[in-house]
């Protein structure tokens, strides 16, 4: 379908990780519709050049200046006019930047709030699967949201899959639409069902091979512990105005209901679908139309079976530790969501133990103040401190 208003920029942030190429293969299947218009990563030079040729973006960004000078170099070979910068602040600069209406925000953890924020604050129709950002911010960004008149649409499945379930209108209070609960589906990891013994033994390479998705590495590891899941509910109460005790974590191994709403009236309502980012990525782009994905039908006879089981919060107790600090309230969620980070890569370095994480994240909890969050520098604060704790326990372990 051809758009009135012409081809729609999309600027893509984190586009070499998981969620980014999900993103640029959606966007490659419409190229009637969209237009790449600046695409981001870390470190994977190679990766971007490759995904310059292919997409032609105006802007190109890279963390460092040395980097971005290597990019630029292999463009001009290559006779590519894509600009190339680096660092935070082009980062910062690109998500609102004017030329893009839609921010695909896709950089994995902290490093991904003030960019999100920025695209927010511009008013963007922003895709969200950068969680960290909205669990460190939560009052902060849902605010900006409301003041900007940014369009946030949910890209993290569990969230979108809530999304489609409820009126479009929603935002006025779950209650007044008759919504009783908010059921977030979990996979429940590949350990689920170990017990603690096994679990203590678990290596990086266990945990990074989900049973039902392709993930980074850093969400893999959080699928496994369940601090995904614990993040997920922190996510859904700033999305859907909700309180912990309104959301019912459900583990369901198949992974094929993506989450469900429960209203007054008895009614579930629950969105299904092949486990394949494209979806909630297409829905987001496309929002309220729907687009191909290319993702493949769903086939029931195929699935057979649905269960549902309840978390077992005793053997992997982050959700636990995820659903309180939301209840703590102020920074406690940004505490939790960085001593997870430093405790993830100490695990996947080698330099934590599986069942550490939650220790570590647990241990800082207990000892960092918690701070109100009313303000960036706030939450910059004690993500900084958080961070600072946890890597002084991770020197007194090894
Ligand atoms: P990934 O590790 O595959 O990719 C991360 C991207 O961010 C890469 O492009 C990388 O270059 C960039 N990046 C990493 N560190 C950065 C930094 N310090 N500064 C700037 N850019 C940086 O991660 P992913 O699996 O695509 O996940 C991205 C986000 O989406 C995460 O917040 C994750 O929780 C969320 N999410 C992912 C999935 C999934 O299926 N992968 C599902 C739901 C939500
Ligand atoms: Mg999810």
């Amino acid at each position: 379908m051809m758009q009135p208003q012409g081809r729609q920029a999309v600027t893509v942030m984190g586009a070499t990780g998981s969620i980014g190429t999900s993103t640029l293969d959606v966007i490659s299947r419409h190229p009637e519709r969209y237009r790449v218009h600046a695409l981001t990563a870390h470190r994977s030079r190679e990766a971007l050049f490759e995904q310059c040729r292919l997409y032609t973006p105006d802007i190109a960004v890279l963390a460092t200046e040395a980097d971005a000078a290597w990019l630029r170099q292999r463009l001009a070979d290559a006779g590519l006019a894509t600009q190339v910068r680096a660092g935070t602040q082009a980062l910062i600069d690109v998500a609102r930047d004017d030329e893009a209406t839609i921010v695909m925000a896709a950089i994995v953890g902290a490093a991904g709030l003030l960019p999100t924020l920025a695209a927010v604050e511009a008013g963007k129709r922003v895709l969200l699967a950068n969680k960290e950002a909205l669990v460190m911010s939560g009052a902060l960004f849902m605010e900006a949201v409301t003041r900007s008149g940014a369009t946030l649409l949910p890209i993290d499945s569990e969230h979108n899959a809530i999304y489609q379930c409820l009126p479009i209108e929603h935002r006025d209070g779950l209650v007044r639409h008759g919504v009783s609960q908010l059921l977030l589906t979990a996979s429940g990891g590949p350990f689920r069902g170990w017990s603690a013994e096994q679990i203590a033994r678990v290596t990086p390479e266990q945990a990074c091979a989900h049973p039902n998705w392709a993930m980074g590495r850093k969400i893999s590891v959080d699928s496994a512990t369940l601090m995904n899941k614990g993040l997920e509910l922190i996510e859904a109460c700033w999305l859907f105005d909700a309180s912990p005790e309104q959301i019912q974590v459900v583990v369901h191994p198949q992974s094929v209901i993506h989450s469900m709403v429960a209203y007054h009236d008895g009614s579930v309502i629950a969105q299904m679908g092949n486990p394949d980012m494209r979806t909630p990525i297409a829905y987001g782009l496309a929002w309220p139309e729907r687009i191909d994905a290319g993702v493949k039908p769903l086939d029931l006879f195929a699935v057979a079976r649905l269960d549902f089981d309840v978390p077992d919060e005793d053997t992997f107790p982050c959700l636990r530790l995820a659903r309180e600090a939301m209840k703590a309230g102020g920074t406690a969620p940004a505490i939790l969501n960085a001593a997870n980070e430093v405790a993830v890569e100490a695990f996947l370095e080698g330099r934590l133990s599986f069942t550490g994480i939650g220790e570590v994240v647990a241990r800082v909890l207990d000892r960092q103040t918690v701070a109100s969050a009313d303000t960036l520098e706030g939450i910059l604060e004690a993500n900084r401190q958080a961070r600072h704790l946890a890597q002084q326990l991770l020197d007194v372990k090894t």
